[in-house]
């Protein structure tokens, strides 16, 4: 039996759902910002201001749609420790609309107020995403009962760009380690020119349309990149097959095992298989290309094996 998260038929298309101008805290207009993506070869773009909601379909074209969505916050008793939290939804959404004000969500303690924060944005049927645990100083049990949210970002361009480290992944796999199937995600978070184009998402998607690019989120129909190509990633009779862009390293990752790295100092693997351990309850991959930038596969989950780890 075959196992996958992309979807059978369809395209891959560039995707960023994190994204600032000048209506929020940016410095480009959102003119500016969504040329920047256009030029770029992004095909579905969130401009996920702070607290206002952006939904519009005048830039759309045959091969760009911009996502109706925003970023929101939950306070916290430390002024450094912060929930951010993403709604992404379709045009066809009466709930929200083009320039709608939703205010941060008050610290009551931090299981309620952030509960609150998700509820706020999936009782207006917004997909939701957890943002940049690395950058909000966070410790995964202050958000890992989160109910409705089973995506996560584990590259937030911004805070590399600005801290020059990434922990998102392995805040990524302590969520996932309890048996979760939670899919990982790749955005800029632009606010200033230098945090445009670092992190993105190839989603699989049937058809080029917002509501068929969420339904393949909800999938985990993607996988998040800042560079390397992942065409294809399944399990298959208890091997793991990746093929992806020329890489100097393949890395299963693997629950409760350990997993296995493929390496190639010329930089030219192009796929590699690995014959999984049964307790492997989850399957990822991670590609690293020769410049060291990186792409993360979702994790397959055969959760019948979870009780064996
Ligand atoms: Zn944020
Ligand atoms: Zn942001």
């Amino acid at each position: 039996m075959k196992l996958t998260n992309f979807i059978e038929t369809g395209k891959f298309y560039k995707s960023n759902f994190h994204a600032h101008s000048t209506r929020s805290d940016g410095r480009l207009t959102q003119e500016e910002a969504i040329n920047v993506f256009k030029e770029n070869g992004y095909n579905f773009l969130c401009l996920s201001e702070h607290n206002i909601v952006t939904k519009t379909d005048k830039y759309n074209t045959e091969d760009f749609q911009l996502v109706p969505g925003l970023e929101l916050h939950s306070l916290l008793e430390h002024p450094l420790t912060i929930h951010h939290m993403l709604g992404l939804t379709s045009m066809d959404n009466d709930k929200v609309y083009d320039g709608m004000r939703l205010d941060n969500i008050p610290f009551t303690n931090n299981e309620e107020s952030l509960l609150n924060l998700e509820k706020t944005l999936t009782d207006m049927d917004l997909l939701t995403v957890y943002c940049h645990p690395t950058w909000s100083h966070v410790e995964p049990f202050q958000y890992d009962f989160l109910k409705k949210t089973n995506i996560v970002e584990v590259c937030n361009w911004g805070t590399i760009y600005e801290q020059s480290h990434n922990n998102d992944p392995v805040y990524w796999d302590t969520w996932l380690k309890q048996g979760k199937q939670i899919w990982g995600m790749a955005n800029d978070d632009s606010h200033k020119r230098e945090h445009y184009c670092g992190g993105w998402n190839m989603v699989k998607c049937a058809e080029f349309t917002v509501p068929s690019m969420l339904d393949s989120l909800r999938r985990g129909s993607f996988y998040s990149t800042m560079g390397p190509e992942i065409y294809d990633f399944y399990i298959e009779d208890g091997i793991g097959y990746v093929k992806c862009s020329p890489a100097k390293s393949i890395t299963f990752i693997t629950m409760s095992n350990w997993g296995k790295c493929f390496r190639d100092s010329s930089a030219n693997l192009t796929e590699a298989s690995l014959n999984l351990p049964f307790n492997a309850y989850m399957t990822r991959v991670e590609i690293e290309d020769k410049d060291g930038k990186i792409a993360w596969s979702n994790p397959i989950m055969r959760m019948d094996r979870f009780e064996h780890r």
